[in-house]
């Protein structure tokens, strides 16, 4: 039997166990099964030239994929989504889809780095020019804007660095120059962090992350308000960018599971980083969450939650004291991306790309995200790992 909604102020939790789905049309199986398939027939010619049916090409739209759209729209309040393989190519369908050669666009110089090799490389390439700016920039923006700049692309905080941007004020402003506003929202998710509710045009989601939450699959999704939605599915269907029905089922399956895995995360690392900060090895801890955080204020207006990551900046040593806090972590793993179950660490040198505002913390920048492990094993782990560096110094 099919329910309908009609309490429109059901949570998110709830949502997220019973939007996307459809029983009724898939023998009562609870999940949308993965639907592979590249043809799709056609009864009669007249239906073919009006291509009058649900689906009529794998790459045009799929069962799967559509279950991921649905629920992706209704967390981000948008007018639709699409789905790319993944964030990075989220990414370049949002740019792509409010960028001519000629334009120029504003870019958070705390962004994600592919996202600024993206701009160097590729967008220089067909002709768009890239400026950066503070992540904490506020009204000086409009200094920036020209009659060229046609899109401001943010991702608050930045997955490095954590400087949380003032969407509202900056939107605001965009709107006034008729200038698009795009977000990288992977971290806080729409669970904890609504944009296009506070003036973003498009957003976009690395779904490797948080939604697909164990580590094994590459997704991104974009999502668009009513103003920017038909030039972003058309720009969508023309790169031919889409999502394979497989992995748009883990997406499915994950999303299933976010609001749950995700407080869990957010409880984890407030956690650790409240402890961190205590550590006198540990110089700055970089969590918007913690008051300590300089853009805190802003973080409690917009966000109602925070994500599984956050950076901590070590005293200054030799790279063999780093080398032997990392190398013997039993629980971090070391690697890129985040958003699985097993926490992760990651060194990074901010001081090597930014160009806005150059990066002055002296001392080794180290990412952590937390995983659904025991948060006092993991307080031991990195205890430990904090004594070596000590050994070190
Ligand atoms: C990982 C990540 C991306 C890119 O996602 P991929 O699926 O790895 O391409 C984009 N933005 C942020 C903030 C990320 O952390």
């Amino acid at each position: 039997m099919k329910r309908k909604n009609k309490n429109k102020t059901r949570s998110y939790q709830t949502i997220l166990s019973h939007i996307g789905r459809d029983p009724q049309k898939y023998f009562g199986l609870v999940n949308v099964p993965i639907t592979r398939g590249s043809t799709i027939l056609f009864d009669n010619l007249k239906k073919f030239e009006n291509l009058d049916q649900e689906y009529s090409y794998g790459r045009m739209g799929n069962p799967s994929c559509e279950s991921v759209e649905k629920i992706i729209t209704k967390l981000e309040k948008a007018a639709g989504t699409v789905l790319a393989p993944s964030g990075l190519s989220a990414i370049t369908s949002a740019i792509f889809s409010c960028t001519k050669m000629g334009d120029e666009i504003l870019v958070s110089d705390s962004v994600y780095e592919p996202t600024r090799k993206l701009c160097d490389n590729l967008l220089a390439k067909f002709g768009v020019k890239t400026i950066y700016f503070n992540p904490n920039i506020g009204e000086e923006i409009a200094e920036l804007i020209t009659e060229k700049t046609s899109t401001i692309f943010l991702e608050s905080p930045g997955s490095l660095t954590f400087e949380v941007q003032n969407l509202p004020l900056i939107a605001k402003i965009a709107k006034k120059h008729n200038i698009s506003v795009i977000i990288d929202n992977s971290w806080a998710t729409p669970l904890y962090y609504r944009p296009l509710l506070l003036g973003a045009d498009i957003v976009v989601h690395a779904a490797t992350k948080m939604f697909a939450g164990h580590s094994d699959v590459m997704a991104g999704t974009i999502s668009a308000n009513k103003s920017h939605w038909s030039q972003l599915k058309k720009t969508h269907q023309l790169s031919g960018l889409c999502l394979s029905p497989d992995d748009a089922y883990l997406i499915a399956r994950g999303l299933r599971t976010l609001p749950i895995r995700l407080q869990a995360q957010m409880k984890g690392a407030i956690k650790l980083a409240s402890w961190l900060e205590k550590q006198n090895l540990v110089k700055r801890v970089l969590h918007p969450a913690l008051p300590s955080h300089p853009d805190h204020k802003i973080f409690k207006r917009d966000f109602s939650g925070s994500g599984s990551v956050f950076s901590i900046i070590l005293q200054p040593a030799a790279k063999k004291a780093l080398a032997s806090l990392i190398d013997n972590l039993q629980l971090f793993g070391l690697g890129f991306s985040w958003g699985g179950y097993e926490s992760l660490v990651m060194p990074a040198w901010p001081e090597k790309i930014r160009i806005a505002q150059k990066w002055k913390e002296k001392g080794q920048l180290l990412r952590i995200h937390v995983g659904l492990e025991d948060i006092d094993d993991l307080k031991a782990d990195l205890e430990a790992g904090l004594k070596r560096y000590a050994a070190d110094l």
